[in-house]
């Protein structure tokens, strides 16, 4: 079956006790059982629910997985890959990484004696030289956020597996419409579905899908255990979000190839970051991986001032100034004094972060109504 099949009807199916076609919101904590022990395979909400289960079922067929294991966010996401691990243990992360990630790994399991090593990662090979006796997990994100860099997947794959070590992929920039870790080579693919998945800004979510029974059941110990689960009524708001994802993508990637190149030509901007162009230094990555570039755009102006920068940014009519991404609505924000302020100025710089970047989400509004509104920002 293909995506767009997939992700209208793998998963659910109309509800039994009705025939409701949309999977309903089992908005319950518990389940009746007829005698002790004696239930529909459903016990207690934190463990199972119909309307999650719809989704994990989904989320698991669009990224070419067999298991799907959601969360109350992204982050809870990935709190629960981490918890695959045990003190002592290492891993290696690209050193381009959500700043949420950055801070989870660095202020959180930092502290119960978890080791990371961020790294450059343009070049897979580079993992080698990091990879010790105690490293067990690879995590990587592509493209990044907010410099579009690209990673090689399969490559990275192919140097987890002769080390035996396990590979996540963060795929919440791509979403499964342009690309699939797990067809080539990692282990657990992260979502935040707040974004694409999701689509319309409306939601917070997170999901893991993995293949292998033995990795799936130790998440599924984690999800129930740890108990950072969604509610039905976010599960029932993701699956509706999902339905569309290939018809939003299809239209965030035209839209964001028009805009790459309209910012590309205007003599007041610098230098456009975009996966898309063919001198894009990792361009053939990209081609070989993703199935096409996406809406996600930086880019830098000539005058290199904050301030030019913050006359852009308050000047955009449909370009929403906000932080997130992925949604139907186009976004504008400024990396250097919002998801990005954590990070200290000076290393900010010298990876190319600069006071003078705007990043955009492009939406799926008529393109040439985004033109006309970048062209009037910029002046
Ligand atoms: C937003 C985001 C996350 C975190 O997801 P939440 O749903 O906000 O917890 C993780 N990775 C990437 C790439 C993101 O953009």
């Amino acid at each position: 079956m293909k995506l767009g099949t997939k992700l209208i009807h793998a998963g659910v199916a109309p509800d039994p006790s009705t025939g409701a076609i949309m999977t309903p919101i089992f908005q319950t904590s518990t389940y009746v059982q007829s005698a002790p022990g004696q239930h529909k395979g459903y016990e207690y909400a934190r463990t199972q629910n119909p309307t999650r289960d719809a989704l994990q079922n989904a989320l698991a067929a669009i990224e070419n997985g067999k298991f799907g294991i959601s969360f109350g966010s992204g982050l809870a996401a990935t709190d629960g890959v981490m918890k695959l691990l045990s003190p002592g243990d290492e891993v290696i992360a690209s050193n381009d990484l959500y700043g949420g990630t950055y801070r989870i790994f660095t202020k959180v399991f930092e502290r119960y004696g978890i080791k990371f090593q961020f790294i450059n990662m343009q070049d897979a090979q580079n993992i080698k030289n990091y990879v010790t006796a105690k490293t067990r997990l690879i995590w990587i994100e592509t493209p990044t956020n907010p410099l579009l860099n690209i990673i090689d997947i399969e490559a990275t794959a192919q140097i987890a597996k002769q080390h035996n070590i396990l590979l996540a992929v963060d795929n919440t920039f791509a979403s499964p419409y342009l690309q699939n870790p797990l067809d080539l080579g990692a282990d657990i693919v992260v979502h935040s579905a707040t974004k694409y998945i999701g689509g319309h800004s409306d939601v917070v979510h997170g999901a893991l899908i993995v293949k292998e029974e033995a990795l799936a059941k130790q998440l599924y110990f984690i999800q129930n255990s740890c108990g950072a689960v969604p509610g039905p009524q976010d599960c029932f708001l993701v699956l509706r979000g999902l339905k569309t994802l290939h018809v939003r993508m299809q239209r965030h990637c035209e839209n964001g190839a028009a805009i790459a190149k309209f910012l590309r030509q205007h003599p007041k901007v610098a230098k456009v970051y975009w996966c898309g162009f063919e001198d894009h230094p990792n361009h053939h990555i990209a081609k070989k991986q993703m199935r096409d570039f996406g809406g996600m755009i930086s880019f830098t102006l000539k005058d290199d001032s904050q301030e030019a920068a913050f006359k852009v940014l308050s000047s955009t009519h449909l370009f929403s100034l906000a932080e997130s991404l992925g949604g139907v609505e186009s976004l504008i924000g400024h990396p250097a004094s919002m998801t990005h302020a954590s990070i200290p100025r000076e290393e900010r710089i010298s990876n190319g972060l600069v006071d003078s970047l705007i990043r955009l989400s492009v939406g799926i509004e008529d393109v040439e109504d985004l033109i006309a509104d970048l062209q009037q920002a910029i002046g």
